[in-house]
């Protein structure tokens, strides 16, 4: 039973879950078990109405009986946790970071938070660790999701925003495609923009190695090799040009570095490109033709195309294309990545990750680093410079010159993160690990304190969705007595640090606080009041005071960053507001097949779970729809290796093994094999992942491994 003090009429909020954020109303009623909530699809400029199954079950998990609702300690690991007081437990947390930095030195404290936390949380974890701990090890899990078109979009367009336009704009696009997205499993709501195009006349096409839903829906399915998605955008604008089919007027107007890329794009003759992808010249030759013959053309791009080692230059190369064919700026045209968490955007904007500061400002940049710490009340020598990546960090775990100490936030690390098992040995290893989370996930399992936190339903705050558009998270109902928010955490542990009077734990105070931060950032959101969000429904950033409408479109003629510009200050946020190409080749995954390790593995999600499965795994809707994890491999396939439909299939690479039943599908390539993220023990799909890391965005290379495959019963 939940008590509530919510209206009749029932709270406005948003899904717990993904990147849309979809809204929803979470309406009390009552049960002979007591008082629930009912969710409900609410009308809304993403959504429509539209709630996935995910977002209709979330609400089971406010009062699931292995919901944390006491903090837990223990005095060794090899012991059980037992019941501790707020005190006793943030007092322990206090002290271990301190003693760890006393003998390692300042950086042997960090902490790992997530790209699910609201902004105000996201703001406040980066601030804790820069004031109150003066380290510089932080980093999250929004590393693992989109870092490399963050990266790519910040070289080409001088800003990262994952989508420049509003999500509903893909209805009137004439051509859209999808490079490694599944919109039509992870996102199915999103799915009516794709369908009213598709009503209007609109075609769509699909780049994925496998035939997915969202594939399924579209007129022509690209299915290259996993990770030579580089070669096929530059094997698209090879042909483009060779049909000129490019937009020279837009080139030399709006762009720089073009004919670098045009010389480069002699080595990717058709032939060469479809021996490295797998995609025949008739298919690249139709494509190209749909992307530069429409009026209006998106190339949208998702984790498919990005989670590689050479992630950054891929993402470069759509981006290329985008410009070699006139498309950001240009009415429902332009490339844009569509992010995967729920504050996947907004989470990378506040100073989570190892090297930024609020506002999208760059902690080695001397200006912000005076703005920031003017806001915050510090001396701007007393911030860090910027330490290392999110898997960089966790490698390191527990060694000479690295964290010692760690607190983890909104996520579990043990499961998501790339090569698993080390980064458990490594968690093992460290001198103290604490953990903030719903449940006892298997992060939590390894901590010596775990905290019990609030849920997406029990707290207000905000949240930035896939289009940039800022929404508030409502509180609908109380959180279980002994449940504290991160925000009160994190003030906690700055009290007992000596910096208690530089950290509020009420989100609507550490927003005020995050605007001024943010003013004058790429990521500004100076303008920007919850009772402004309340009204306008969202509103887009870059808004950079109370008097401006937001920003829903940029990269439009005239205009910059969103603000009102003369059109001789151009076309992008860039020095010289053009978008830059650039020249980028296409290299070997990090790990090919070989006679010992002979397929290819590619991971992802699935459409009734997410992330680590800490609360899909929980869900009773979800594990009707998806009771186990299974891997997913081509009947010829299967026949060689002497498996049939839920046969167990031992999957080894050189990181590790896993176990799964087997699931035939011509959806699939006969020499690659596919699996979920979601599931844990002898099915934790991360233990066989290759952490190799992409140079420029630090992202490791999920989505292509060389993994060996034997017919073996599950004991
Ligand atoms: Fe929630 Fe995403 Fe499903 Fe919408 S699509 S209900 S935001 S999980």
């Amino acid at each position: 039973p939940i008590t509530t003090s919510a209206p009749e009429q029932g709270v406005a909020t948003h899904c717990p879950y993904c990147s849309l954020q979809c809204a929803m109303t979470l309406t009390p009623r009552e049960h002979d078990t007591g008082t629930v909530l009912e969710v409900a699809g609410a009308p809304f400029p993403t959504n429509r109405g539209g709630l996935c199954e995910k977002g209709l079950s979330a609400a089971e998990l406010l009062t699931h009986p292995d919901r944390l609702t006491t903090p837990l300690v223990r005095d060794a690991r090899d012991e059980p946790f037992r019941a501790a007081s707020w005190d006793e437990a943030l007092q322990r947390i206090a002290d271990g970071l301190t003693v760890a930095q006393e003998r390692y030195g300042r950086d042997a404290a960090g902490l790992f938070g997530g790209g699910g936390m609201t902004n105000e949380k996201a703001y406040q974890a980066g601030k804790f660790v820069r004031v109150a701990l003066r380290s510089a090890s932080i980093d999250y899990n929004g590393r693992f999701c989109m870092s490399s078109a963050a990266a790519a979009a910040t070289k080409a367009f001088g800003l990262d925003r994952g989508m420049p336009f509003p999500l509903a704009d893909i209805a009137r696009a004439d051509t859209v495609l999808l490079v490694g997205s599944n919109p039509a499993d992870v996102m199915p709501p999103a799915m009516r923009w794709f369908s009213a195009g598709r009503e209007r006349g609109a075609q769509h096409l699909v780049v994925d190695p496998r035939y997915t839903a969202t594939a399924a829906a579209a007129d022509v399915h690209l299915q290259p090799v996993p990770g030579t998605d580089l070669a096929l955008a530059n094997g698209l604008l090879h042909l483009a040009v060779k049909h000129r089919l490019i937009d020279t007027a837009y080139i030399a107007e709006r762009t720089t570095g073009w004919p670098a890329v045009r010389r480069a794009l002699r080595q990717y003759w058709p032939d060469r490109v479809e021996r490295i992808t797998g995609v025949p010249v008739r298919v690249m030759e139709r494509a190209v033709r749909l992307l530069a013959g429409s009026r209006a053309t998106m190339i949208l791009s998702g984790r498919g195309a990005e989670q590689h080692a050479k992630g950054s230059d891929t993402a470069l190369a759509w981006i290329n294309l985008a410009l070699a064919l006139g498309l950001p700026g240009r009415p429902y045209s332009g490339w844009a990545t569509m992010t995967g968490q729920g504050n996947g955007q907004g989470g990378r904007e506040h100073g989570q990750k190892a090297d930024q500061l609020p506002g999208y400002r760059m902690l080695a940049d001397p200006a912000a680093r005076e703005h920031v710490a003017g806001v915050w009340g510090v001396d701007p020598d007393e911030l860090p410079q910027p330490g290392v990546s999110a898997y960089e960090m966790l490698d390191r775990l527990g060694t000479d010159g690295g964290v010692r100490a760690l607190v983890v936030m909104a996520s579990n690390v043990a499961v998501s993160a790339p090569n698993t098992a080390h980064v458990r040995e490594r968690l093992r290893s460290l001198d103290f690990l604490a953990v903030s989370d719903i449940f006892l996930s298997e992060t939590a399992e390894l901590a010596d304190v775990v905290l019990p936190s609030t849920q997406w339903a029990e707290e207000d705050g905000t949240m930035t969705n896939v289009e940039g558009r800022v929404l508030r998270r409502r509180r609908a109902v109380d959180a279980p007595d002994g449940v504290r928010s991160d925000l009160a955490v994190l003030a906690g542990l700055a009290a007992r640090l000596g910096r208690g009077d530089l950290f509020a734990d009420d989100p609507r105070t550490v927003f005020a606080e995050l605007r001024r931060a943010s003013a004058g950032g790429k990521a500004d959101y100076a303008g920007i009041t919850w009772e402004r969000i309340e009204a306008e429904r969202g509103v887009f950033w870059p808004c950079p005071s109370e008097d401006h409408p937001g920003t829903p479109r940029l990269f439009r003629e005239g205009r910059g960053d969103g603000a009102e510009r003369s059109s001789t200050q151009g076309y992008f946020p860039t020095p010289d507001g053009r978008a830059r190409f650039h020249v980028v080749h296409h290299r070997d995954a990090a790990e090919m097949p070989d006679d010992a390790y002979p397929y290819r593995l590619t991971t992802g999600r699935s459409r009734a779970h997410y992330q680590s499965g800490t609360q899909t795994r929980r869900t009773k809707a979800l594990l009707d729809a998806e009771p186990g994890p299974s891997v997913e491999i081509h009947p010829d396939l299967a026949a060689r290796l002497g498996v049939d439909e839920g046969g167990d299939l031992l999957l080894r690479t050189r990181r590790g093994e896993a176990r799964m039943r087997v699931r035939l599908s011509r959806a699939i390539r006969p020499d690659t094999v596919f699996a979920p993220f979601h599931w844990s023990g002898d099915a934790t799909i991360n233990d066989l992942t290759n952490p190799a890391l992409d140079p420029v965005s630090r992202m490791p290379e999920f989505k292509t491994c060389a993994v060996e495959l034997t017919a073996a019963p599950i004991p």
